[in-house]
């Protein structure tokens, strides 16, 4: 609707008003023809303003309704507008919605996973703590077990050297605050390699943890038992008041050890030599202290072992270190220093020298002699026993030859073969060379062997006897029933001759000897095998062993070791009692 039209239509409406007032009364219609037609034409105009005015009303209308359904369409176009809108505002908060939902899915999922990496995770965590934890506690008890081990003895589980260092240089430091003594026992097992070599190492073994047992059964919870090494153990008296106490303490040890051992089916007898030394008595630091001890022990040993000994400073001028021994035979066997002492074998019966046994002796500067007693187990342990073992064998064929030249009557001449020697690989050729070399007939000739030197029964043991008696060679058991073997082994092998130990013959004198001696001959004779007694000393000891028919003899009552130009005068003159 345009503004022009707008204006029309004011003027139009203003005009019926102005034509109410013009209309003449009915009255004067006839009068007035002029006036009438005048009002009709007035009439006229009238009606078709009014039509116009409708008209114009009817074009407004019709605008206004096209205005209206123009505004409607738009209300519609704004609704439709608006609805879209609407959908796409529902749509996005659709959207939204689901994008929120998956956020939250997303987030649950998430922390879920989240919770399930952190439960994971705290697992772990634990777990590496735990494993952290027991790692540590192997490490801490590693490193205690090997502490330990550093300061025990592992097959006895007794201090070792190293602890009872610490512990007597602590003693010792206690005493001297306190004004008191310390008392170290050098302890050695006597004859304890004989089992080991005869019964194997693990019946050794078992030894040496029950000689443990029974140590520390004997002393205070304050004093110290350990295992130096070997068979040597060492007992530290921490707190002692007088000598004499230490002394008793020695022979409980002595007396504890006197019981046999059942090992294995083995009932062992061991005995100990025991060295003393005292804090601050004999010597004021640990080295001096347990130097003394071992320097007693050995003296203990000299003295004919199971017993005990103090140290004195006498012990310490003659103190020879093992050391030095060695360094002695190395000498001895280059500067010519062994000789051979002969001890005649007698006949009981007749009196009438059988044979000799050669002993070895070492002659030092003015003519000092030093007894086997003293080297051999250190020779045995050197390997230095083998070129020794050679040299005795060789110089008893010289010397035999020389006697044999002679004219003399020697049907026999024995020398003792250690262990070490008979299972050395090279010992039958060697016997042989030297018996090749000499020119020696062998069957003069007597291998002694103890027990031990025969054990471990094996193999080796049968042929190398074997061998030798191929070659005429005798075999005697030397020191028997010492060897706490089994006696199974009398019958295997090729064995002529039993040599009973001189501690049994010793005791024939108060009877506890007498059942072993007699059950020795009895064996000897059944089995056939000449049967010699050793260490005869008095004529009572004889008078038993004649006795008994026991056929041969040998002992200071005969005869002592003599030199070989003794020994020739011996043969010529016979023994004369
Ligand atoms: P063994 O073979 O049993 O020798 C006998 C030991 O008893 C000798 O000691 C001898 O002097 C001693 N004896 C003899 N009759 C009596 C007696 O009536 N009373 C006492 N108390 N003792 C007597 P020796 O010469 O000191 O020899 C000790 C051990 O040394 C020997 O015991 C033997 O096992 C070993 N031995 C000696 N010479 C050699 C050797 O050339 N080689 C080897 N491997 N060992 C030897
Ligand atoms: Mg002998
Ligand atoms: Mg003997």
């Amino acid at each position: 609707m345009t503004k022009q039209s707008v204006t029309r239509r004011k003027g139009a409406i203003r005009s019926p008003l102005k034509a109410n007032r013009r209309v003449p009364s009915p009255a004067s219609t006839a009068a007035n023809t002029f006036a009438e037609r005048e009002a009709a034409l007035l009439a006229g105009e009238q009606t078709v303003d009014r039509r116009e005015e409708v008209a114009d009303r009817r074009e407004e209308v019709a605008d206004r309704r096209e205005e209206v359904a123009d505004q409607r369409e738009e209300v519609a176009d704004q609704r439709e507008e608006i609805a879209d809108c609407r959908e796409q505002v529902a749509a996005l908060r659709d959207k939204a919605l689901r994008a929120q939902e998956e956020a939250a899915r997303d987030k649950a999922e998430l922390n879920a996973q989240n919770q399930a990496q952190l439960r994971e995770a705290n697992e772990h965590l634990v777990l590496a703590t735990v494993h952290a934890q027991t790692m540590t506690e192997a490490a801490e008890q590693a490193a205690m077990q090997m502490s330990y081990m550093a300061k025990h003895d592992f097959l006895t589980g007794l201090p070792n050297r190293s602890l009872l260092t610490d512990r007597l240089a602590q003693s010792m430091a206690l005493a001297q605050r306190y004004g008191k003594k310390v008392a170290l026992l050098y302890l050695d097992l006597d004859r304890f390699k004989h089992i080991n070599d005869s019964l194997g190492h693990t019946v050794g073994d078992q030894l040496l943890q029950s000689v443990a047992q029974r140590l520390q059964a004997c002393v205070r919870v304050s004093d110290t038992v350990c295992r130096q090494g070997g068979d040597e153990f060492v007992v530290l008296l921490a707190e002692v008041h007088t000598l004499q106490d230490v002394c008793l303490t020695a022979e409980k040890l002595i007396k504890a050890m006197a019981e046999p051992h059942l090992i294995d089916a083995h009932w062992l007898h061991v005995t100990l030599s025991i060295g003393i030394s005292l804090y601050p008595d004999h010597g004021q630091d640990v080295e001096t202290v347990v130097q003394n001890a071992d320097s007693a022990m050995y003296h203990a040993k000299q003295s004919g072992r199971n017993t005990y000994r103090v140290f004195t400073q006498e012990m310490n001028v003659r103190a020879v270190t093992r050391h030095s021994v060695e360094e002695t035979l190395r000498r001895a066997l280059e500067q010519h220093e062994f000789v051979l002492h002969y001890q005649p074998k007698v006949n009981l019966a007749t009196g009438v020298i059988t044979g000799a046994e050669a002993l070895i002796r070492l002659q030092q500067a003015h003519h000092r002699l030093i007894g086997p007693e003293q080297f051999v187990s250190i020779a045995e342990d050197s390997g230095l026993i083998l070129p020794m073992g050679q040299w005795v064998l060789r110089e008893t064929c010289r010397q035999m030859a020389v006697w044999l030249q002679a004219g003399l009557d020697i049907s026999q001449i024995a020398i003792n073969v250690s262990a070490v020697e008979f299972h050395g690989k090279n010992f039958l050729a060697g016997v042989r060379a030297i018996l090749n070399d000499t020119g020696m007939d062998p069957h003069y000739l007597e291998f002694e062997m103890t027990e031990s030197g025969l054990m471990p029964d094996t193999e080796l043991t049968t042929s190398h006897l074997h061998a030798l008696k191929e070659l005429g060679v005798q075999i005697a058991v030397d020191d028997f029933g010492t060897g706490y073997s089994s006696l199974s082994y009398l019958r295997r092998f090729p064995i002529d001759t039993l040599k009973i130990d001189q501690s049994f013959v010793r005791e024939l004198d108060g009877n506890a000897g007498d059942a072993i001696v007699s059950a020795v001959i009895a064996i000897g004779m059944s089995l056939k095998q000449r049967v010699v007694a050793e260490g005869i000393e008095t004529p009572q000891q004889l008078a038993f062993l004649q006795s008994h028919h026991c056929a041969e003899g040998q002992g200071f009552f005969f005869s002592r070791p003599v030199t070989a130009d003794a020994f020739a005068t011996l043969l010529e003159t016979g023994i004369r009692r």
